[in-house]
């Protein structure tokens, strides 16, 4: 892994800006990833214009689970739910800006995943939302 972004992911682990749960919120959703034991809570507040006006995750597991969640959630307020159903595994990679093996890419994937069920108001998270 580089270095650089090593510090990035670490950084966001230690230090989330955006943790948290909020109550009241429009959406929730939470999965884990049984593979490493990461878990992942997202609750959401969305405007009648359908923008998401904030944001927070909550859970525990990796580095690269947490880091990546709160990475996700910092891009996605301010942005129109539509717009958040259209993200795919590449705006994780994008935003770690690191290649990951399969299984590491399966944590830093939960994050997307429970966004995207709980945008679309399913029952359960599946893989396909994240390809
Ligand atoms: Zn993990």
């Amino acid at each position: 892994m580089d270095d650089l972004y090593r510090e990035v992911i670490i950084e966001h682990y230690k230090h989330p800006g955006y943790r948290g749960h909020l109550d009241p919120h429009d959406i929730r959703f939470a999965d884990n990833n049984p593979l490493c034991g990461d878990h992942i809570e997202v609750t959401m507040q969305v405007g009648e214009d359908g923008v998401v006006k904030d944001a927070r995750f909550d859970g525990h597991g990796c580095a690269i689970s947490q880091a990546s969640a709160d990475l996700l959630i910092e891009s996605i307020i301010g942005k129109p739910l539509e717009e958040v159903k259209q993200l795919n595994k590449q705006h994780i990679l994008d935003l770690l800006g690191i290649d990951l093996g399969p299984v590491r890419l399966k944590c830093a994937l939960l994050s997307l995943k429970v966004l995207k069920a709980g945008v679309y108001g399913l029952g359960e998270a599946s893989d396909e939302l994240v390809e």
